[in-house]
Protein backbone atom coordinates (compact mmCIF):
# COMPACT_ATOMS: atom_id res chain seq x y z
CA UNK A 1 0.00 0.00 0.00
CA UNK A 2 2.97 2.51 0.89
CA UNK A 3 4.17 1.79 -2.67
CA UNK A 4 3.46 5.27 -5.22
CA UNK A 5 1.66 3.37 -7.60
CA UNK A 6 -0.55 1.51 -5.27
CA UNK A 7 -1.53 4.96 -4.34
CA UNK A 8 -2.09 6.24 -7.86
CA UNK A 9 -4.08 3.82 -8.46
CA UNK A 10 -6.82 3.98 -5.33
CA UNK A 11 -6.40 8.00 -5.86
CA UNK A 12 -7.22 7.58 -9.46
CA UNK A 13 -10.15 5.30 -9.03
CA UNK A 14 -11.66 7.60 -6.16
CA UNK A 15 -10.86 10.72 -8.15
CA UNK A 16 -12.79 9.02 -10.67
CA UNK A 17 -15.94 7.66 -8.43
CA UNK A 18 -16.18 11.62 -7.32
CA UNK A 19 -16.34 13.33 -10.73
CA UNK A 20 -13.08 15.09 -9.72
CA UNK A 21 -11.61 14.84 -13.53
CA UNK A 22 -9.28 17.79 -13.35
CA UNK A 23 -7.46 16.55 -9.80
CA UNK A 24 -7.08 12.93 -11.00
CA UNK A 25 -5.38 14.59 -14.52
CA UNK A 26 -2.97 17.03 -12.42
CA UNK A 27 -2.38 16.07 -8.94
CA UNK A 28 1.00 14.01 -9.51
CA UNK A 29 2.79 17.17 -11.28
CA UNK A 30 0.81 19.64 -8.84
CA UNK A 31 2.44 17.45 -6.08
CA UNK A 32 5.50 17.11 -7.74
CA UNK A 33 5.74 20.89 -7.88
CA UNK A 34 4.27 21.10 -4.58
CA UNK A 35 6.86 19.30 -3.17
CA UNK A 36 10.04 21.50 -5.20
CA UNK A 37 8.21 24.86 -3.98
CA UNK A 38 8.26 23.08 -0.19
CA UNK A 39 4.06 24.41 -0.37
CA UNK A 40 2.42 23.27 2.83
CA UNK A 41 -0.94 20.20 2.48
CA UNK A 42 -3.19 23.02 2.04
CA UNK A 43 -1.50 24.91 -0.28
CA UNK A 44 -0.96 22.05 -2.37
CA UNK A 45 -4.90 20.88 -1.48
CA UNK A 46 -6.18 24.74 -2.60
CA UNK A 47 -3.91 24.73 -5.96
CA UNK A 48 -5.51 21.24 -6.76
CA UNK A 49 -9.00 22.05 -5.92
CA UNK A 50 -8.76 25.59 -7.96
CA UNK A 51 -7.92 23.80 -11.13
CA UNK A 52 -11.29 21.43 -10.61
CA UNK A 53 -13.21 25.04 -10.42
CA UNK A 54 -11.44 26.74 -13.31
CA UNK A 55 -12.04 23.68 -15.39
CA UNK A 56 -15.43 23.21 -14.47
CA UNK A 57 -16.27 27.06 -15.10
CA UNK A 58 -14.77 26.96 -18.53
CA UNK A 59 -16.77 23.61 -19.35
CA UNK A 60 -19.84 25.20 -18.28
CA UNK A 61 -19.36 27.90 -20.30
CA UNK A 62 -18.39 26.19 -23.25
CA UNK A 63 -21.35 24.04 -22.98
CA UNK A 64 -23.47 27.06 -22.20
CA UNK A 65 -22.08 29.06 -25.94
CA UNK A 66 -23.22 25.33 -27.95
CA UNK A 67 -26.24 25.17 -26.45
CA UNK A 68 -26.99 28.82 -26.84
CA UNK A 69 -26.35 28.57 -31.03
CA UNK A 70 -24.96 31.76 -30.79
CA UNK A 71 -22.29 32.11 -34.19
CA UNK A 72 -19.03 31.99 -32.41
CA UNK A 73 -17.65 34.45 -34.42
CA UNK A 74 -20.10 37.10 -33.38
CA UNK A 75 -18.36 38.33 -30.68
CA UNK A 76 -17.05 41.31 -29.21
CA UNK A 77 -13.64 41.35 -30.05
CA UNK A 78 -14.51 40.75 -33.57
CA UNK A 79 -17.02 43.49 -33.57
CA UNK A 80 -15.80 47.00 -33.79
CA UNK A 81 -17.48 49.66 -31.64
CA UNK A 82 -16.13 52.74 -33.85
CA UNK A 83 -18.12 51.84 -36.41
CA UNK A 84 -21.39 52.48 -34.39
CA UNK A 85 -22.76 55.82 -33.16
CA UNK A 86 -21.06 56.99 -30.19
CA UNK A 87 -24.45 56.61 -28.14
CA UNK A 88 -24.74 53.05 -28.92
CA UNK A 89 -21.34 52.38 -28.32
CA UNK A 90 -21.52 53.78 -25.08
CA UNK A 91 -25.09 51.98 -24.17
CA UNK A 92 -23.23 48.68 -25.31
CA UNK A 93 -20.44 49.38 -22.90
CA UNK A 94 -22.69 49.10 -19.88
CA UNK A 95 -24.82 46.63 -21.53
CA UNK A 96 -21.74 44.25 -21.41
CA UNK A 97 -21.60 43.78 -17.60
CA UNK A 98 -25.01 42.33 -17.91
CA UNK A 99 -27.15 43.67 -15.36
CA UNK A 100 -30.08 44.26 -17.58
CA UNK A 101 -31.15 40.51 -17.42
CA UNK A 102 -31.39 40.88 -13.65
CA UNK A 103 -33.91 43.37 -14.44
CA UNK A 104 -35.48 41.33 -17.29
CA UNK A 105 -35.00 44.49 -19.38
CA UNK A 106 -34.81 43.83 -23.15
CA UNK A 107 -32.74 45.53 -26.31
CA UNK A 108 -33.91 46.33 -29.12
CA UNK A 109 -31.80 46.82 -32.11
CA UNK A 110 -33.04 48.53 -35.05
CA UNK A 111 -31.18 49.62 -38.38
CA UNK A 112 -30.57 49.20 -42.16
CA UNK A 113 -29.56 45.44 -43.38
CA UNK A 114 -25.86 45.01 -42.38
CA UNK A 115 -25.44 47.49 -40.21
CA UNK A 116 -24.56 45.32 -37.34
CA UNK A 117 -27.68 44.30 -35.42
CA UNK A 118 -27.29 40.67 -35.76
CA UNK A 119 -23.49 40.48 -34.43
CA UNK A 120 -23.92 43.26 -31.87
CA UNK A 121 -26.69 40.85 -29.95
CA UNK A 122 -24.38 37.69 -30.56
CA UNK A 123 -21.76 39.68 -28.92
CA UNK A 124 -23.81 41.11 -26.41
CA UNK A 125 -25.21 37.11 -25.70
CA UNK A 126 -21.24 36.21 -25.86
CA UNK A 127 -20.40 38.43 -22.81
CA UNK A 128 -23.45 37.10 -21.00
CA UNK A 129 -22.64 33.63 -21.20
CA UNK A 130 -19.08 34.17 -20.07
CA UNK A 131 -20.67 36.27 -16.87
CA UNK A 132 -22.79 32.21 -16.46
CA UNK A 133 -25.90 33.16 -17.70
CA UNK A 134 -27.75 31.25 -20.04
CA UNK A 135 -28.82 32.53 -23.75
CA UNK A 136 -30.50 30.81 -26.70
CA UNK A 137 -30.65 32.52 -30.16
CA UNK A 138 -32.86 32.10 -32.92
CA UNK A 139 -33.79 33.10 -36.29
CA UNK A 140 -37.50 34.93 -36.08
CA UNK A 141 -38.65 32.40 -38.63
CA UNK A 142 -37.44 29.53 -38.02
CA UNK A 143 -38.46 30.24 -33.37
CA UNK A 144 -41.78 30.92 -34.94
CA UNK A 145 -41.52 27.32 -36.97
CA UNK A 146 -40.85 25.84 -33.70
CA UNK A 147 -43.60 27.31 -31.62
CA UNK A 148 -45.78 26.50 -34.08
CA UNK A 149 -45.09 22.97 -34.42
CA UNK A 150 -45.22 22.69 -30.78
CA UNK A 151 -48.68 24.28 -30.69
CA UNK A 152 -49.75 21.81 -33.02
CA UNK A 153 -48.35 18.93 -31.29
CA UNK A 154 -50.14 20.74 -28.07
CA UNK A 155 -46.71 21.01 -26.58
CA UNK A 156 -46.55 24.62 -27.15
CA UNK A 157 -46.37 25.53 -23.06
CA UNK A 158 -43.56 22.47 -22.61
CA UNK A 159 -41.56 24.79 -25.61
CA UNK A 160 -42.52 27.66 -23.96
CA UNK A 161 -41.13 26.40 -20.21
CA UNK A 162 -37.84 25.36 -22.01
CA UNK A 163 -37.06 28.79 -23.84
CA UNK A 164 -38.45 30.58 -19.90
CA UNK A 165 -34.80 28.58 -18.59
CA UNK A 166 -32.83 30.71 -20.77
CA UNK A 167 -32.04 34.38 -19.38
CA UNK A 168 -31.83 35.56 -22.36
CA UNK A 169 -33.78 35.32 -25.59
CA UNK A 170 -32.33 36.17 -28.99
CA UNK A 171 -35.19 36.69 -31.59
CA UNK A 172 -33.42 37.36 -34.75
CA UNK A 173 -34.32 39.55 -37.56
CA UNK A 174 -38.84 40.03 -36.75
CA UNK A 175 -40.45 40.89 -39.34
CA UNK A 176 -38.32 39.69 -41.97
CA UNK A 177 -40.49 37.16 -42.87
CA UNK A 178 -44.30 37.55 -43.77
CA UNK A 179 -45.67 35.53 -41.63
CA UNK A 180 -49.40 34.17 -41.14
CA UNK A 181 -51.96 34.92 -38.68
CA UNK A 182 -51.42 31.33 -36.70
CA UNK A 183 -47.45 32.57 -36.72
CA UNK A 184 -48.19 35.46 -35.55
CA UNK A 185 -49.94 34.47 -32.30
CA UNK A 186 -47.43 31.98 -31.73
CA UNK A 187 -44.79 34.86 -31.51
CA UNK A 188 -46.98 37.09 -29.50
CA UNK A 189 -47.51 34.39 -26.73
CA UNK A 190 -43.87 33.81 -26.67
CA UNK A 191 -43.35 37.80 -26.13
CA UNK A 192 -46.40 37.60 -23.62
CA UNK A 193 -44.72 34.59 -21.73
CA UNK A 194 -41.43 36.40 -21.36
CA UNK A 195 -42.99 39.37 -20.32
CA UNK A 196 -41.42 40.73 -17.04
CA UNK A 197 -39.95 37.14 -16.78
CA UNK A 198 -36.79 37.07 -18.98
CA UNK A 199 -34.69 39.39 -20.99
CA UNK A 200 -35.69 39.47 -24.84
CA UNK A 201 -32.78 40.76 -27.41
CA UNK A 202 -34.53 41.62 -30.85
CA UNK A 203 -32.91 42.52 -34.23
CA UNK A 204 -35.13 43.90 -36.50
CA UNK A 205 -35.09 46.54 -40.39
CA UNK A 206 -38.72 47.18 -39.58
CA UNK A 207 -39.18 50.61 -37.44
CA UNK A 208 -42.44 50.09 -34.58
CA UNK A 209 -44.54 52.40 -37.29
CA UNK A 210 -44.30 49.37 -39.70
CA UNK A 211 -44.71 46.47 -37.05
CA UNK A 212 -48.56 45.86 -38.08
CA UNK A 213 -46.79 44.22 -40.88
CA UNK A 214 -45.67 41.36 -38.56
CA UNK A 215 -48.49 41.64 -36.32
CA UNK A 216 -51.49 42.85 -38.12
CA UNK A 217 -53.88 43.64 -36.34
CA UNK A 218 -53.74 47.06 -34.34
CA UNK A 219 -54.37 45.93 -30.78
CA UNK A 220 -52.25 42.69 -31.03
CA UNK A 221 -49.24 45.14 -32.16
CA UNK A 222 -49.80 47.86 -29.70
CA UNK A 223 -50.08 44.81 -26.97
CA UNK A 224 -46.76 43.88 -28.08
CA UNK A 225 -44.69 46.77 -28.79
CA UNK A 226 -45.81 47.92 -25.36
CA UNK A 227 -45.06 44.89 -23.61
CA UNK A 228 -41.23 44.93 -25.19
CA UNK A 229 -41.03 48.78 -24.47
CA UNK A 230 -41.71 48.75 -21.12
CA UNK A 231 -38.27 47.73 -19.61
CA UNK A 232 -36.03 48.07 -22.69
CA UNK A 233 -32.81 49.40 -24.17
CA UNK A 234 -33.48 50.93 -27.54
CA UNK A 235 -29.98 50.22 -30.09
CA UNK A 236 -30.49 52.90 -33.13
CA UNK A 237 -27.95 51.56 -35.82
CA UNK A 238 -28.26 54.23 -38.45
CA UNK A 239 -25.30 53.51 -40.09
CA UNK A 240 -24.32 52.19 -43.80
CA UNK A 241 -24.15 48.34 -44.21
CA UNK A 242 -21.14 47.04 -43.09
CA UNK A 243 -21.08 44.51 -45.97
CA UNK A 244 -21.54 47.65 -48.70
CA UNK A 245 -18.66 49.54 -46.90
CA UNK A 246 -16.57 46.74 -47.28
CA UNK A 247 -17.16 46.07 -50.22
CA UNK A 248 -16.45 49.91 -51.47
CA UNK A 249 -13.62 49.79 -49.38
CA UNK A 250 -12.40 46.76 -51.69
CA UNK A 251 -13.80 48.30 -54.84
CA UNK A 252 -11.94 51.84 -53.92
CA UNK A 253 -8.85 49.39 -53.26
CA UNK A 254 -9.26 47.69 -56.55
CA UNK A 255 -9.51 51.03 -58.46
CA UNK A 256 -6.60 52.33 -56.72
CA UNK A 257 -4.67 48.97 -57.18
CA UNK A 258 -5.87 49.55 -61.39
CA UNK A 259 -4.74 53.06 -61.29
CA UNK A 260 -1.17 52.04 -59.68
CA UNK A 261 -0.93 49.50 -62.32
CA UNK A 262 -1.70 51.78 -65.15
CA UNK A 263 0.41 54.36 -64.09
CA UNK A 264 3.62 51.62 -64.19
P1 LIG B 1 -27.59 43.14 -39.71
O1 LIG B 1 -28.00 42.09 -38.73
O2 LIG B 1 -27.83 44.53 -39.22
O3 LIG B 1 -28.16 42.91 -41.08
P2 LIG B 1 -24.99 41.91 -39.42
O4 LIG B 1 -24.81 41.94 -37.95
O5 LIG B 1 -25.39 40.61 -40.03
O6 LIG B 1 -26.01 43.06 -39.88
O7 LIG B 1 -23.66 42.46 -40.11
C1 LIG B 1 -23.34 42.22 -41.47
C2 LIG B 1 -21.89 41.74 -41.58
O8 LIG B 1 -21.02 42.79 -41.19
C3 LIG B 1 -21.57 40.58 -40.66
O9 LIG B 1 -20.61 39.76 -41.27
C4 LIG B 1 -20.99 41.26 -39.43
O10 LIG B 1 -20.10 40.40 -38.74
C5 LIG B 1 -20.28 42.46 -40.02
N1 LIG B 1 -20.32 43.63 -39.14
C6 LIG B 1 -21.33 44.51 -39.02
N2 LIG B 1 -21.02 45.51 -38.15
C7 LIG B 1 -19.78 45.24 -37.70
C8 LIG B 1 -18.89 45.89 -36.77
N3 LIG B 1 -19.24 47.03 -36.14
N4 LIG B 1 -17.68 45.32 -36.56
C9 LIG B 1 -17.33 44.19 -37.21
N5 LIG B 1 -18.11 43.53 -38.09
C10 LIG B 1 -19.32 44.03 -38.33
MG1 LIG C 1 -29.25 40.46 -39.07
Amino acid sequence: MSKIQDIRALLNKYLKELFLSTMRQCYADLAEKARQDSLSYEQYLLHLAEQECISRHNNRIERNVKESRIPRDKNMDTFDLKRIPGKVAHQVRSLVEGSFVDHKENILAFGNPGSGKTHLVCALGHELIKKGRKVYFAPCSLLVQDLLKAKQELQLSRILKRLSRYDALIIDDIGYVQQDRSEMEVLFTLLADRYERGSVMITSNLPFSKWERIFKDPMVTAAAIDRLVHHSVILELNIESYRMAEAKGKKNKKTEDDTMKDST
